[in-house]
């Protein structure tokens, strides 16, 4: 399996605050949580939005089996051309998972169709996030709550389409809740939401949260590598079946 951490990588150079909890990136600590997971498994790319064509080139996304996606300040910076070539290859198998504010990240709007917007937000909330599907592979030996005692609460309704699959609900502390891991299928990719992961505490250190990320990749990845069919069949002139070969008449004495 091949996975690749996409990063916005902004807070981390700019924020000394939050460089503090990351000093390499978000991206770093989601990766090291996955290679922890799949060892010898999994091959581990990372790409940040500086870099040329933010890292998301034809070949990287051709390779990529499950894409994680964390943004926040800078959606809009993500050129158009990517973002429609992420959606491609989606819809062409492969995985995305969206976390935390990468739910307001504009590929999360082309893929899903609605704003994607939360109704409220609180920095510092405790965060209790419920598995409300039990025996599902996603929440495979993860503790029922995960307790996480400071994150930030995100508040419903959250303006998604429902989900085809709901794992995780986060309770907080303020009597909020939010539909906090929710699955959906697009073409024949499968997207996910993992609501976790607030930029002022190392929550992907976390080790429920670095087994829920692993569990999501399983779940996400396409069972044969994905593949984006570009080309289109020209259409077959109308009457085509009169000049087609017949099927073969069987030979005399052949068994029926
Ligand atoms: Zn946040």
């Amino acid at each position: 399996m091949q996975l690749t951490v996409w990063n916005e990588y902004h807070q981390e150079r700019s924020d000394p605050r939050i460089a503090a909890v990351y000093p390499d990136g978000i991206h770093a600590s989601v990766a090291a949580g996955l290679a922890e997971y799949f060892g010898a498994n999994a091959g581990i790319g990372t790409a940040t939005l500086d870099q040329p064509e933010h890292g998301l080139t034809e070949e990287v996304l051709a390779g990529t089996d499950v894409l994680f996606w964390w943004a926040h300040l800078r959606h809009d910076r993500v050129a158009d051309e990517v973002v429609e070539r992420v959606r491609r290859h989606v819809l062409a198998g492969m995985g995305l998972v969206l976390l935390h504010s990468a739910i307001n990240a504009r590929i999360a709007e082309a893929l899903l169709g609605t704003s994607c917007r939360m109704s409220c937000w609180r920095h510092g909330d405790r965060e209790l996030i419920w598995t409300v599907e039990p025996g599902h592979e996603i929440a495979d030996g993860l503790p029922n709550p995960i307790e996480l005692p400071a994150g930030e609460m995100y508040g419903e309704p959250l303006d998604v389409p429902a989900p085809d699959e709901l794992i995780f609900i986060t309770g907080y502390s303020g009597g909020e809740v939010l539909r906090s891991g929710c699955g959906w299928r697009r073409g024949r990719g499968r997207v996910f939401f993992l609501a976790a992961g607030h930029e002022e505490y190392p929550i992907y250190d976390h080790p429920d949260i670095r087994r829920a990320l692993g569990n999501i990749a399983r779940w996400a990845a396409p069972a044969t590598p994905h593949r984006v069919i570009e080309a289109r069949v020209p259409n077959s002139p109308e009457g085509w079946w009169r000049d087609a070969p017949s099927v073969p008449e069987p030979v005399e004495g052949q068994a029926r």
